[in-house]
Protein backbone atom coordinates (compact mmCIF):
# COMPACT_ATOMS: atom_id res chain seq x y z
CA UNK A 1 0.00 0.00 0.00
CA UNK A 2 1.65 3.40 -1.16
CA UNK A 3 1.56 6.59 0.57
CA UNK A 4 -1.56 8.00 -1.24
CA UNK A 5 -3.67 5.77 0.28
CA UNK A 6 -2.33 5.74 3.43
CA UNK A 7 -3.38 8.90 3.55
CA UNK A 8 -6.42 8.84 1.79
CA UNK A 9 -7.67 6.59 4.87
CA UNK A 10 -10.20 8.28 7.80
CA UNK A 11 -8.23 9.47 10.79
CA UNK A 12 -10.94 7.13 12.20
CA UNK A 13 -9.31 4.17 10.08
CA UNK A 14 -6.00 5.38 10.97
CA UNK A 15 -6.63 5.01 14.61
CA UNK A 16 -8.83 1.90 14.60
CA UNK A 17 -5.54 -0.14 12.50
CA UNK A 18 -3.62 0.99 15.56
CA UNK A 19 -6.03 -1.11 18.65
CA UNK A 20 -5.45 -4.56 16.86
CA UNK A 21 -8.35 -6.66 17.99
CA UNK A 22 -9.08 -5.45 21.11
CA UNK A 23 -13.06 -4.76 20.91
CA UNK A 24 -12.71 -2.61 24.19
CA UNK A 25 -10.08 -0.07 22.41
CA UNK A 26 -12.10 0.15 19.29
CA UNK A 27 -14.66 1.58 21.25
CA UNK A 28 -12.64 3.84 23.09
CA UNK A 29 -11.21 4.92 19.80
CA UNK A 30 -14.33 5.82 18.26
CA UNK A 31 -15.76 7.57 21.11
CA UNK A 32 -12.46 9.35 20.96
CA UNK A 33 -12.69 10.42 17.40
CA UNK A 34 -15.76 11.28 17.73
CA UNK A 35 -15.58 13.41 20.51
CA UNK A 36 -12.22 14.90 19.21
CA UNK A 37 -12.14 17.68 15.99
CA UNK A 38 -9.72 16.85 13.04
CA UNK A 39 -6.42 17.92 13.55
CA UNK A 40 -4.80 20.21 11.41
CA UNK A 41 -2.61 18.90 8.47
CA UNK A 42 0.36 17.52 10.03
CA UNK A 43 3.62 19.75 9.58
CA UNK A 44 6.79 18.78 10.11
CA UNK A 45 6.71 19.19 14.32
CA UNK A 46 3.70 16.51 14.38
CA UNK A 47 1.32 17.04 16.62
CA UNK A 48 0.88 19.13 19.39
CA UNK A 49 -2.46 19.54 22.16
CA UNK A 50 -3.36 21.17 25.13
CA UNK A 51 -6.87 22.12 26.66
CA UNK A 52 -8.70 25.26 25.95
CA UNK A 53 -9.26 27.34 28.54
CA UNK A 54 -12.63 28.97 27.42
CA UNK A 55 -14.35 25.68 26.52
CA UNK A 56 -12.21 23.23 27.50
CA UNK A 57 -11.69 21.34 23.90
CA UNK A 58 -8.79 20.44 22.28
CA UNK A 59 -6.35 22.91 21.08
CA UNK A 60 -4.10 22.02 18.28
CA UNK A 61 -0.36 23.33 18.48
CA UNK A 62 -0.03 25.93 15.45
CA UNK A 63 2.39 28.69 13.99
CA UNK A 64 1.53 32.27 13.48
CA UNK A 65 2.85 33.97 10.70
CA UNK A 66 6.27 34.89 12.62
CA UNK A 67 6.80 31.32 13.61
CA UNK A 68 5.94 31.61 17.24
CA UNK A 69 4.31 28.84 19.17
CA UNK A 70 0.60 29.39 19.08
CA UNK A 71 -2.51 26.95 20.00
CA UNK A 72 -5.88 27.33 18.43
CA UNK A 73 -9.30 26.18 19.74
CA UNK A 74 -10.52 23.54 17.56
CA UNK A 75 -14.12 24.63 18.67
CA UNK A 76 -14.22 28.41 19.91
CA UNK A 77 -11.38 29.45 17.90
CA UNK A 78 -9.69 30.86 21.31
CA UNK A 79 -5.74 31.84 20.00
CA UNK A 80 -3.31 31.52 23.16
CA UNK A 81 0.95 31.25 23.55
CA UNK A 82 1.60 27.88 23.21
CA UNK A 83 3.45 25.80 26.22
CA UNK A 84 7.29 26.40 26.17
CA UNK A 85 7.74 22.74 25.31
CA UNK A 86 6.01 23.29 22.30
CA UNK A 87 8.90 23.97 20.01
ZN1 LIG B 1 -12.17 26.77 23.12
Amino acid sequence: MGIFADEARSRLANLLRMAGNSERDRALIIAYVESTPEPPPLGPRGIHTSGCPQCWNTMWGQRDRDGRPIAVCARCGFVKEADSGLS
